[in-house]
This record gives structure tokens, C-alpha cells and sequence, in this order.
């Protein structure tokens, strides 16, 4: 039976991407040798590697100035490469979940950390709205989408400081103007690869001006001097990510992307919120785009795991919500198609139905 992927990461990838990346391990460029064995410095992978950087650079028209890293150690990694290489004295972060309160953790052991706001007592069910961004400070840092509470902030916001973004979980879903942020930050999971790369773009004058002394593979100079060749870099998932770019590339680019994502998402808002039984966890105006979070009214909870089975019987995995939230997840990320949203749909109408 065809499967619905909606898992929330690792995640749905293009069946173009699926299958450049089966042939490729099979026999990379025509080489006679698989890209799994194959020496990145080979001229075959130094193309796959820069082409993949520009079309990331054209893609979110990226400005003068910014390298474009693939890195290995998770955006998890990035909480801490960022305050490493940015935070002199202080910085500011929002709090909006798991994620960026993972951030915060790491940025305290570098400086002060001002958390402007938090929406922890409603268990991170909104997005604040009424903070201040300290004007001292190095960086503001926020998450743009919140993959396990399903909310997401975006918009490149007004700050007096340059920003930081952690995007793992919606980078490629809208035009973003990277002007106004000294890093971006992206495991490549959620919606671009499979687990083990990591891209970071990184404003090249924004570095280099911390006192300490920073260990050279956590120094952003280290790999944009190198062109992320400082060290063997993950070569498959860089492989992936180049043809999913491809692949955006083909359909018309972020626009029509952010186009067809609004699309998606809305029918199944639509489907959540005229239901009898289900109802969503996030605020209306702050909802993700990317991680759909919905749960059983109430009076209904006992369904839950008749539902799972229901849809599992469909075809449909990976919709059980992240243990923080319960009830379901159902992440729509840009490989995801309009029909298996539509699959999970009528699922929903026809329980609803039998119930
Ligand atoms: C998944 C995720 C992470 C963690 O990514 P790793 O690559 O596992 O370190 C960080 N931030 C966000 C927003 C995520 O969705």
C-alpha cells in the first residue's frame, strides 16, 4: 500500500531526490564508483558541493557577503557554534519551545542571556508578541517554526540588533530577506535531506569579533575558508540536499513552495477546525505551516488510538503527536503532496463519520 509519510523528522523527501540519491550509490556522475566511496575531493563531489551552495544562495537570494556552510553536528550543534562566534556580552532569545530553550542553555554558558518573553505557561501553545529586543545586544535569536507545538513565526522581524535563526524546520518555505540575519541555521531533516547536514549561512562580517578563543571546528571561519572542505563533510546528505534544491528549483522556488505549503496547510485547518472531534492545539494566528498539531476533544480522548489505527490502516504513518503535546502531529513539509494531505482528510471525515 502507498504510505503517507507525515512523520515530523527525519521526513518526507521528494521521490526526485529518493531516486538521484538511489542512483548515485549505485554509480556517482559516471564515475563507475559509488559517491558512498568516492574522495570528496574528487571533482565530481567539489561540483556537487558548490552547486549545492549557490543554489541555496539563489534560491533564498542570498546577499553578498554570507558563506554558505554544510556542517556535520545537528542544528543542536548550532546552539552552540552561534554564541561561540557571536556572543561578546549579551544576547537576546526568544522562548518558544524545546528547541529554543536548548539554545538559550547553550548561549548562558557564553554571556548573559536576556529572554525577552516565553510562552512556557501555556505550554508554548502561542507565539509572544509584546517584547522588547534589547538594542545592546550581539544578536536576537528566535526559532522560526516550532516543529513539536506546531507554531511558527513568519516574518524576518524588526530588531535593532541583527538576527539569528534557527529554520530547521521551515527553511525553502517562504522568501526570507537574509539581509537582516547574521546567521541562519538548518538540519537538513526536516525539509531538505536526511539527517547529518547541517546548513548554516553566515554573515561573513559578523565574525571575528569575540575575545575568546574559539576551537577551530566550531569557528565558522574555519569552514567558510574552506568551502565546509576543512574536513570530510557529509558527502550523501550534501548529495540529497543538492537534488532537492534542484527539485525546488524546477517547481518555481520558494514563492510557489510557500504557495503550495499555504495550500496544504490550510485544507487540513479547515478539516481540524470544522470536526466534531478533533480540535487544534495552537493559536489560529500564530499555526505552523510545516507541523500541524491537533488533538482529540475531550470528550472524545478515548478515540486517540483508535484514530492511529484507523489511519495507519489508510497507509498513513507518523502522525502520533510528540510526547509534550499528545494527541496528533502531522507535518507537511514541502515533499509532502496535496493527495496524501487529502488522504488524511477523508480519513478524518470518515472516522468522524463512524463515530
Ligand atoms: C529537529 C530540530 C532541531 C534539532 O536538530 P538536530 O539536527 O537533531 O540537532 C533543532 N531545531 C528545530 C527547530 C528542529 O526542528
Amino acid at each position: 500500500m502507498k504510505k503517507h509519510n507525515f512523520y515530523a523528522g527525519p521526513s518526507i523527501l521528494s521521490e526526485y531526490t529518493l531516486t538521484k540519491t538511489a542512483e548515485a550509490i549505485k554509480d556517482f556522475a559516471g564515475t563507475g564508483l559509488s559517491i558512498l566511496e568516492i574522495s570528496h575531493r574528487s571533482k565530481e563531489f567539489t561540483a556537487v558541493i558548490e552547486n549545492a551552495a549557490s543554489l541555496v544562495k539563489e534560491l533564498l537570494e542570498i546577499p553578498e557577503g554570507y558563506s554558505v556552510l554544510f556542517l556535520g553536528g545537528g542544528a543542536s550543534m548550532q546552539f552552540c557554534m552561534v554564541p561561540y562566534n557571536l556572543l561578546n556580552k549579551k544576547a537576546g532569545y526568544l522562548d518558544t519551545g524545546t528547541w529554543a530553550n536548548k539554545a538559550i542553555k547553550e548561549a548562558k554558558l557564553f554571556g548573559e542571556v536576556d529572554v525577552v518573553a516565553s510562552s512556557k505557561e501555556a505550554n508554548y501553545t502561542y507565539i509572544p508578541k509584546d517584547f522588547v529586543i534589547p538594542a545592546d545586544a550581539d544578536y536576537f535569536h528566535f526559532t522560526t517554526n516550532n516543529t513539536i507545538y506546531g507554531t511558527e513565526i513568519r516574518k524576518d522581524l524588526d530588531s535593532p540588533v541583527p538576527l539569528v535563526a534557527d529554520m530547521s524546520s521551515d527553511i525553502f518555505s517562504r522568501p526570507v530577506d537574509v539581509s537582516k540575519y547574521n546567521v541562519i541555521y538548518a538540519g537538513a531533516q526536516k525539509n531538505l535531506a536526511p539527517a547529518g547536514v547541517t546548513i548554516a549561512i553566515v554573515k561573513e562580517e559578523a565574525l571575528g569579533h569575540v575575545d575568546r578563543v574559539i576551537p577551530t571546528m566550531l569557528d565558522y571561519r574555519t569552514h567558510s575558508s574552506k568551502g565546509s572542505m576543512f574536513n570530510t563533510p557529509p558527502v550523501l546528505p550534501i548529495f540529497s540536499a543538492l537534488k532537492t534544491l534542484e527539485w525546488y528549483k524546477e517547481l518555481g522556488g520558494v514563492k510557489k513552495l510557500e504557495e503550495m505549503d499555504k495550500a496544504k496547510a490550510a485544507a487540513l485547518y479547515d478539516a481540524i477546525d470544522s470536526s466534531k472531534l478533533f480540535v487544534g492545539t495552537a493559536n489560529a494566528d500564530d499555526r505552523s505551516i510545516m507541523n500541524v498539531c491537533f488533538v482529540m476533544k475531550p470528550e472524545y480522548a478515548e478515540l486517540e488510538k483508535e484514530f492511529i489505527d484507523f489511519a495507519t490502516s489508510k497507509g498513513i504513518v507518523g502522525i502520533k503527536g510528540h510526547r509534550s503535546v499528545g494527541g496528533f502531529r502531522a507535518s507537511l513539509y514541502n515533499a509532502m503532496p496535496m493527495s496524501s494531505v487529502q488522504v488524511l482528510i477523508d480519513a478524518m471525515k470518515e472516522f468522524e463519520k463512524n463515530h
